[in-house]
């Protein structure tokens, strides 16, 4: 495993600038693999980490390039709630654990330094000194992870009755008569125009 500074240039490359967000990411991604044992993310413990994150911004772009799960390997899956988590799963043995940041944080943040008045600055800074205990609260939990959810999934792909798009990964609705796609089937996030 690379050192937390490491880490965190890699991060403002792959982030575009350093923000207390960038710190925070490195910092709970780093602790997810400790605590599940993987020390190469990128090398040969590629592979056996799936990361769910649950919001996206900043920290999720550190917690990518940690772990080094991505969107398009399959590795990296969203789950829209809107809050500073994530859970890692360590997809041989099964281990899993969700790690979040405190609400706390912010008004230690401010309690630790209130020399600094720029807020981005002052959780920067604090966000790389607040012990793990005060910036994280941590949970051993069980992901259900189908096979379909695997980076490596090989499976058929089925095709929407209705519009005719492919549809991978077991992401079809399948109703008594029909196999739709989710936008056919009614979760459409769009309206044709
Ligand atoms: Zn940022
Ligand atoms: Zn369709």
């Amino acid at each position: 495993m690379k050192s937390f500074d490491e880490y965190l240039r890699d991060a403002e490359q792959a982030h575009g600038h350093l923000c207390a967000g960038q710190v925070l990411g490195v910092r709970l991604a780093m602790l997810g693999l400790i605590k599940l044992g993987i020390d190469d993310p990128h090398g040969k413990d590629r592979k056996r980490l799936v990361t769910f994150v649950e919001i996206d911004r900043c920290a999720t772009d550190a917690v990518a390039v940690v772990t080094g799960c991505r969107l398009g390997k399959r590795a990296l899956k969203f789950r829209d709630w809107g809050k500073v988590a994530a859970t890692f799963v360590h997809v041989s043995s099964g281990h899993a654990i969700r790690i979040a940041a405190k609400e706390s944080s912010k008004a230690l943040a401010r309690q630790m330094h209130p020399e600094i008045a720029d807020k981005n600055q002052q959780q920067m800074l604090a966000y790389r000194e607040i012990t793990d205990d005060d910036l994280f609260t941590f949970q051993w939990v069980k992901v259900d992870l189908p096979p379909e959810e695997f980076p490596g999934y090989k499976g058929d792909r089925v095709v929407c009755e209705a519009c005719g798009e492919g549809i991978n990964f077991r992401r079809e609705v399948r109703t008594e008569e029909k196999i739709l796609c989710r936008s056919c089937a009614g979760e459409r996030y769009y309206e044709p125009v």
